[in-house]
């Protein structure tokens, strides 16, 4: 199992305050929206969840799942325009 973060595309504001709090694995795409990174690092897990805990829309998330499960707000937009499209 691995520490994964997950974004919630609706709730997220886009102003990069996990960013901030966790440069090493938060960066910010052109409209400054969080492009998350595949798994969390052991090492980084308590600034993980500092970041989690501080997220003003709840949008970010900590879970717990297989490395090999979608990784980023990007896959996840491009999942919802599919989903729209249709
Ligand atoms: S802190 Fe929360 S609302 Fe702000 S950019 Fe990060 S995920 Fe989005």
């Amino acid at each position: 199992m691995t520490l994964r973060l997950t974004i919630d595309p609706i709730a997220c504001t886009g102003h990069g305050l996990c960013a901030d709090l966790l440069p090493e694995l938060i960066e910010l795409d052109e409209w400054g929206y969080p492009i998350l990174p595949g798994s969390v690092p052991a090492g980084l897990a308590a600034h993980a969840r500092r970041a989690v805990r501080a997220c003003p829309t709840l949008a970010l998330r900590l879970t717990r799942g297989r490395a090999d499960q979608g990784s980023s707000r990007r896959a996840d937009q491009d999942s919802s325009r599919k989903a729209s499209q249709h």
